[in-house]
C-alpha cells in the first residue's frame, strides 16, 4: 500500500474509529481496583500529533483516562536524566517474558528487575528517583514534568486511584518487599510505593499523552514547544526499551503487527511513537489476554499499515 500523505491523517484516523465502531466494548477491563472497573468500555479515542505540529483526533480524545504504567516512560525519562546510564546497574533493559507483575524472575536474578516497564522495574525506577526527595516532593516533580513534556498545566493526579492502588497492591508490597531483601531499593517500601502508586494514577486524555510523547518522535525535542527534553541517542533508547519491552508480555505481537515503539496501560491506553513522523496515543478500556488494550492494539495496526509508518519499513 502506498504511503499516504500526512493531511490525509484525518482521514485514515476518522475510517479506523468507523470501523471498529462495531467492536467498542470488546475485551475485558481491568477490575482490581473499583476505578478502574466502573469505566464504561464502550470508550474509544485517539490523538496524532505530527512532528510538524499538526494534531487529529477521534473520538473521546479528550477524556481523561488512568494512565497507569505509560507513566513508566516517564519516570524512566526522568532517571536517566538524574542517573544518566548508571541506572543499568539496577534495571536490566531486557524483554522479560513473564508476566508484568512476576516475582519469579527477580528470584533468579538476585532482585534485579529485567527491564524498567514491568512492575519492579518501574519501583525500581521509582527508588532511584526518589534519591534526595521526599515521596511528596518527587510526586509533584513527576507531576511538573509531565505537564511541561505536553505543555498542559491541567495534568493532575488522580487521588482515588492512587488510593485505591496502596490498599489492594499486594503484589507491588510484594514485589518491593522482595527487592528490599536483596538490598536492592534504598528507600523504605512504603515512600517507594506511594510514588510508584501516583505516578501510575496520573490522569490524561489521548490529546495530552500524544503531546507529552512528541519529544520521542522527534529526537528529544517537542516541536510544538521547543523544550530540549533529552538528547537524540537518548530519545532513540527509550524508543527501543518501549519496542522490546513496552506491552509486558505481548510486546513482541505488538512489534509484529504495529511495528511501533509504544507504550501500554491497564487502563486501555497506549501511546505509540513513530520517529520523525508523529506521536499517537490510543485508548480503549477492553484489554486482550496480555493486558494491553485489544482495539487500541488493533488501532495502532491500523494506523501503521495505512501510514507506512512502522519502523520495520513502510
Ligand atoms: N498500577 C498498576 C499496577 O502496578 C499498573 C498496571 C499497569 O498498567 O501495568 O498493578
Amino acid at each position: 500500500p502506498e504511503q499516504k500523505a500526512p493531511q490525509d491523517l484525518q482521514l485514515i484516523l476518522d475510517d479506523i474509529y468507523r470501523e471498529l465502531t462495531p467492536r467498542l466494548g470488546e475485551g475485558k477491563v481491568a477490575d482490581y481496583i473499583p476505578q478502574l472497573a466502573r469505566v464504561n468500555p464502550r470508550h474509544f479515542g485517539m490523538a496524532i500529533v505530527t512532528t510538524d505540529g499538526e494534531v487529529h483526533r477521534v473520538g473521546d480524545a479528550e477524556v481523561p483516562f488512568s494512565i497507569q504504567s505509560i507513566s513508566k516512560v516517564f519516570t524512566l525519562t526522568l532517571a536517566l536524566g538524574k542517573h544518566g546510564e548508571n541506572i543499568w546497574h539496577r534495571v536490566g533493559r531486557e524483554p522479560s517474558g513473564s508476566a508484568f507483575n512476576s516475582i519469579v524472575q527477580l528470584e533468579h536474578e538476585g532482585g534485579k528487575p529485567r527491564n524498567p516497564f514491568i512492575n519492579a522495574g518501574a519501583i525500581t525506577i521509582s527508588d532511584l528517583i526518589l534519591a534526595g526527595h521526599t515521596p511528596k516532593e518527587l510526586i509533584g516533580e513527576i507531576v511538573r514534568f509531565v505537564r511541561y513534556l505536553a505543555d498542559d498545566e491541567n495534568i493532575v493526579i488522580d487521588h482515588e486511584v492512587a488510593r485505591s492502588e496502596t490498599v489492594t497492591g499486594f503484589r507491588n508490597f510484594a514485589l518491593a518487599s522482595f527487592m528490599r531483601s536483596f538490598g536492592r531499593l534504598d528507600h523504605p517500601v512504603e515512600h517507594v510505593l506511594g510514588v510508584y502508586f501516583h505516578h501510575c494514577a496520573l490522569a490524561m486524555t489521548c490529546s495530552q499523552l500524544a503531546k507529552a510523547g512528541l519529544f520521542l518522535a522527534a529526537g528529544g525535542t517537542n516541536p510544538l514547544t521547543g523544550h530540549s527534553v533529552v538528547s537524540r541517542q537518548r530519545a532513540r533508547r527509550i524508543n527501543a526499551l518501549m519496542l522490546t519491552c513496552g506491552h509486558y508480555d505481548g510486546s513482541g505481537d505488538f512489534a509484529y503487527r504495529v511495528g511501533l515503539p509504544g507504550k501500554s496501560g491497564v487502563g486501555g491506553g497506549i501511546m505509540a511513537v513513530a520517529p520523525g513522523k508523529a506521536s499517537i496515543a490510543v485508548w480503549s478500556p477492553g484489554l486482550n489476554e496480555n493486558g494491553n488494550s485489544l482495539l487500541g492494539s488493533l488501532a495502532l495496526e491500523m494506523l501503521a499499515a495505512r501510514t507506512g509508518w512502522s519502523v520495520f519499513g513502510p
